[in-house]
Parts: structure tokens; sequence; C-alpha cells
């Protein structure tokens, strides 16, 4: 086995090949954490650093596990197609390995995937269904495989460039949230990037179950031929799983009211349709549903609840790090909102906020893009205030706020000017949040 690319699932795919007895050469361009490597040496595995190891690739190896974020050119895939070696990753090789039986939950979309998998997860395990978390989401298969025995659940996000390397992998439960042209870098085309997503119901007979965006023309032109069992969710037209009288309804039966669900906007209702599907699949009563999804409050950093202070709601949605997500979060409160904007300066346009913002009472902008967002609510007069940091930007923001305003962190831009990562960025400010008096 050769696998290209260390870093955890190279490490995890690596652990559960030595231990079925095969002889496995890793390779990185880059050092990895010394604790790591030691413990592979000692398990008879080799890794090699070296930026060129398409010279170590020949026919002796029957496979390459390639790392998911590694391009589809690089050398050792093209030396890799000239030798016949079959490249695939590691939820391959970790399907290969699983229990009998196990039911496989799958979700893939351009947007939503963390949110719906989450959901899906938590409203499994709250009706003590054997279930496990894996995937894109942090938790690469192979190092779930111990914990795993037969007859049991496991929800996955896929990304693309997972979904690409399948062959045999084959979903139970297969989930399409939305399809936009994003990774194009990667893919090259939207049709290969759309054939990728198309993936999550290979193998798939009407026994299988496919769970489809209907409002999304692209998804349903794609899956036109598929053979699983379709349900359809919009939040905008009725479906299988529709919205109707301020609740959510499957198959015509109320399923909760949108006053019982914490988080916000259709978005993240259409993300809840897709987790409700699921949960009736597996029999989950509406009283379950009902009580994970009063108490969830998103993913972190997603158009996060932090807390009500002073009758003031705040969020955190530090992961909108373009325009496009930013609307999304506009898009899901109809109350007066404060919104703080600003971040890493790359040149982009913040022209298409505007229709979003009716309900912006006024801006509060900071970091590299402050003069240029201060510029565009000049332009379009909308109040805006110009600070430094985010914390001055939060503390301002309070203190000009009034009851029932809602004061969201939905930034538009990437963190790296102030920030490491967007988590920092979100943690920084449910900290200012924390410390308001
Ligand atoms: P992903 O894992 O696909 O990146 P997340 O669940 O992390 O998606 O959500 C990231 C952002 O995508 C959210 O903050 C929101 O702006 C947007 N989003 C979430 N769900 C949806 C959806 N169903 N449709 C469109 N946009 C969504």
């Amino acid at each position: 086995m050769f696998i290209l690319g260390m870093a955890r699932s190279g490490y995890e795919v690596a652990k559960v090949l030595i231990k079925h007895n095969c002889t496995i050469l890793i390779t990185d361009m880059k050092e990895q954490d010394e604790e790591k490597v030691n413990e592979l040496k000692r398990l008879g595995i080799n890794l090699i650093i070296t930026d060129s190891p398409e010279e170590l690739l020949d026919e002796s190896f029957d496979y390459v596990v390639k790392n998911p974020g590694i391009k589809l050119e690089h050398p050792v895939c093209l030396k890799a197609n000239e030798l016949n070696i079959p490249v695939i990753n590691e939820l391959e090789v970790a399907y290969h390995y699983l229990p009998k039986n196990t039911k496989i939950v799958a979700i893939t979309g351009s947007n939503g995937k963390t949110t719906t998998t989450t959901i899906t997860y938590e409203i499994l395990k709250a009706a003590n269904l054997p279930v496990h978390l894996g995937g894109n989401i942090g938790y690469p298969m192979c190092s779930i495989l111990d914990d795993l025995k037969e007859n049991e659940i496991i929800v996955i996000e896929l990304s693309a460039q997972q979904l690409h390397d399948f062959s045999s992998f084959k979903t139970n439960i297969g989930i399409l949230t939305n399809l936009t042209p994003v990774h194009l870098d990667h893919f090259k085309t939207y049709e290969n990037y759309q054939r990728c997503k198309k993936k999550i119901f290979d193998h798939h007979t009407i026994n299988d179950l496919a769970i489809l965006n209907g409002n999304d023309q692209d998804i349903l032109k794609l899956t036109n031929d598929i053979k699983s069992n379709k349900i359809y969710f919009s939040a905008s037209k009725k479906g299988d799983i529709y919205l109707d009288n301020d609740a959510i309804y499957y198959k015509d039966e109320e399923i909760i009211k949108l006053d019982e669900i914490r988080v916000k906007g259709n978005h993240n209702y259409e993300n809840i349709m897709c987790a409700i599907v699921v949960a009736k699949e597996f029999n989950v009563s509406n009283e379950i549903i009902k009580e994970v999804l009063n108490k969830f409050s998103g993913v972190e950093h997603r158009l996060e609840f932090v807390k009500r202070f002073n009758n003031r709601e705040f969020y955190n949605d530090s992961k909108a790090t373009n325009v496009i997500s930013t609307n999304i979060a506009l898009d899901s409160f109809n109350k007066p909102t404060i919104l703080l904007l600003g971040g890493l300066d790359r040149g982009h346009s913040f022209d298409e906020l505007l229709p979003h913002m009716k309900n912006v009472k006024f801006v509060v902008c900071y970091g590299q893009t402050k003069d240029r967002i201060l510029e565009f609510c000049i332009k379009n007069k909308i109040e805006c205030y110009k600070k430094e940091t985010l914390e001055d930007s939060v503390k301002l923001a309070y203190n000009l706020s009034v009851e029932n305003d809602v004061i969201l962190l939905s930034p538009a831009c990437a963190s790296w000017d102030q920030y490491k990562k967007f988590e920092d960025r979100g943690d920084d400010f449910k900290r200012i949040v924390e410390l308001l008096k």
C-alpha cells in the first residue's frame, strides 16, 4: 500500500492496514508530528518525507491511498493511472473492514454538511441508537472502526474530494443538501464536481434512500437517473417534507413548530428536514426530535446562538467568510439587527449584501476591510461605525443597542488579518460577549 499524504487520515489508515498485515509506505512533503511518526515506526510502517513521492511508486504496490485534499493531477495519481494502480482513500479502506450490516448515513452538498451531519447524529444519539460520527467532520472513518460493532449506524459528512475516490463505497441513506459551483480549482469544471457529489448514491437500489433538495434544479437534473427511493425536502414549496403554518410537516404529519426550534433560517430548517427524514427511517419519536431541536443552538461558529443578555441576542457566524454566507445569515432574522463586518481584504465587493440588509439598523466594521465597508455603507446610506478590533466593535454594538436587537457577527471576510482561523475569531467573539457588563 502506498499512502500519499500523512495528516490525520493517512496516520489512521496506516494503523488499520498494518493490523491487516499490509506492507505500507507513507510519503509526505512535510515533517510530521514526532510522536505519531515514532508510533508508526514501531508498528513497522515506513514514512518518507520527499518532494518527489512518484519516484517511489512502482508496480509492486496494489493501491495508492490518497489524502482527499491532494490534487487529482498529483504526479503520484498520474503515475498510478499509467501503472493501472487504483487510487482510493481512507474511507474506502474503512468501508472494506466495516462490521456486518453497518448502516451508513452520509451527507454531502456545497453548504450545510456539518450542520446536517451534527443534527442527524444528535437526534439518533438522543434516541439511544448505536450511532457513530465520522468523515469530513474531523473523525476519519478508520479512527472509529475499532468502536464499531455489527448492526450499528455511522453518520458521516462527505466532501466532494472524498467522494471522488470512492469505488465500492455504498451508503444506505445519502443526503445532498444543495449544489453551487465551488472548489473548481480542484475539480476544474462544475460538471466534474457534480459527478463526484452524485457518487453518494452509487450502487443504490430502491431499498436505499436519497434525501434531495427539491428546489435545486441542478440536483434534480443530476439525480434524475439514480435508482434510490427519493425523498424531497424544501422550505419554500410543498415536497415530501416541507414548511407550512410555521411548522415542519413530513408526509403531511406535523413534526415540530418553528418556534420550538432554536436555530433560525430557512437553510437551517432544510438541514433539519434532512435530519428528520433520517430520524423517521430509524423510527425516532417526534418527542425526541423536538427535545434535540429545542436545545440545539447550531454548530459552533455557524450562526451559533451565543446568549441572550439584557434582552439582546448574540449570534456567532464567524464561519461566514464571504458575502454569500453573510446574506444567508441576514435572511435568517426578522428582527432589528446590528451587523459586525470586517476582516481580511481580498478586494471583494460588499454590494451584494445590500438586498439582504433591510433589517440591519447599523453596521460596525473593523479589521483590514473597515475603510471599504465604511465606504460601501456611506454610498448606500447605511449607518456605520468604524473600529480597529472586534472587541471594540462588540462593545460599541452593545452600547448602542436596545432591547430585542440581534447582535450578529457575520463578517463576510476571512479572519486572517487578525486571527489564525475563523474558529479563533468566533471564540474571541464569545469571550467578549461573556465579559459584557
Ligand atoms: P459545510 O459543512 O457544508 O461547509 P456548514 O454546516 O458548516 O456547511 O455551514 C456553513 C455555512 O453554510 C453556514 O454558516 C451557512 O451560511 C451556510 N449554510 C448552512 N446550511 C445551508 C443550507 N442548507 N443551504 C445553504 N447554505 C447553508
